[in-house]
């Protein structure tokens, strides 16, 4: 094995050219760390979800949570995806760690449905190698079987640009999903390249306006411009349109006006471990503001 080779010749020598390499050890040597740790994080179930609501933007009532995927690591503490998501991804780890949080994601919503959030819909988002891997669909199937959830109470949220590596190949996947009845989200939208004929022939039911629209909007001229535009084409497409990373009751107000359906971001609601969601859903403050 190269990479294991390369740690092995390590702290050999004091001059530029040695200690450039020990740096690249170095690097070498935590990427098979990493992969060693997320193989060990299955086996040991070491992977957390945590739950962020999707607030109706009239009245801020919840009408669904995502699921975003947390690492609870034994040394490191809690990873974010941006830590272990694209090593995951690229040694096909991400296959079997999407099929736990799908697992993990229906098992809860079951729960919260017993418990009575029965017009919740669960949100889950699939990374692009999930996506060209050929179990998917039958898995998706399989796991709202395994927890009796109708496929209507299951979203899951594709980025554009993976919608976009591979129109045709995409199109086949979302249409079998969506014909099994689960609910597609194009997420991060903006940010990718969609011809609007493409857009218009995609089995989606939600645009999620990519957080770098929203950022600025208060400041920002241009952003209010292609987030109305956006709302406009979403809608005339049918589309449910979601603002994320709404973090200022400005922002919050500006996407109001501007006609988004659904609202998502720190102001209203940070991701939560399921015990703290519950909390928050018995407390008064948690109820429709009108604000
Ligand atoms: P995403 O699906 O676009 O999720 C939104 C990200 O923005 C999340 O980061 C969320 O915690 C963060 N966020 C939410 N509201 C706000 C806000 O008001 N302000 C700011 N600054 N950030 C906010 P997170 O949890 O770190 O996830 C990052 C990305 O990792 C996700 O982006 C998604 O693409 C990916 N990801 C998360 N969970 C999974 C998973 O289970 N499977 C796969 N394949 N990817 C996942
Ligand atoms: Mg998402
Ligand atoms: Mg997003
Ligand atoms: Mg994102």
């Amino acid at each position: 094995n190269a990479d294991a080779a390369m740690y092995h010749t390590k702290g050999s020598g004091r001059n530029g050219y040695h200690f450039f390499e020990a740096s690249m050890n170095t690097n070498a040597h935590n990427q098979l760390q990493l992969i060693q740790d997320l193989r060990h994080a299955l086996k040991h179930g070491e992977f957390r979800l945590h739950y962020q609501p999707k607030h109706n933007a009239p009245d801020n009532s919840i009408i669904g949570v995502e699921a975003l995927l947390r690492w609870q690591h034994p040394t490191r503490g809690l990873l974010a995806p941006a830590d272990f998501i694209a090593v995951a991804e690229k040694t096909g780890l991400i296959v079997p760690i999407g099929d736990w949080v799908l697992d993990e994601a229906c098992r809860q919503m079951r729960e919260w449905r017993d418990q009575g959030y029965t017009n919740w819909k669960m949100s889950v988002n699939l990374s692009a190698v999930q996506f060209t891997n050929g179990h998917l669909t039958d898995h998706v199937a399989a796991t709202l079987k395994k927890y009796e959830l109708p496929p209507q109470s299951l979203m899951l949220e594709v980025t554009e640009s993976t919608a976009m590596q591979d129109v045709e190949a995409s199109m086949t996947i979302l249409t079998e999903l969506a014909v099994l009845g689960v609910d597609i989200s194009i997420d991060d939208f903006g940010t990718g390249y969609s011809s609007l004929l493409y857009l218009k022939r995609l089995p989606a039911c939600e645009l999620k306006i990519d957080r770098g629209f929203i950022k600025n909007l208060a400041q920002n001229a241009d952003d209010a411009s292609i987030v109305s535009a956006i709302v406009a084409l979403g809608h005339s497409l049918n589309l449910n349109i979601v603002a994320e990373g709404v973090e200022t009751e400005k922002q919050q107000a500006l996407l109001k006006s501007l006609g988004c359906d659904t609202l998502q971001g720190y102001l209203l609601g940070r991701p939560m471990e399921p015990s703290q969601l519950m909390r928050q859903m018995k407390n008064a403050a948690w109820l429709p503001s009108g604000a």
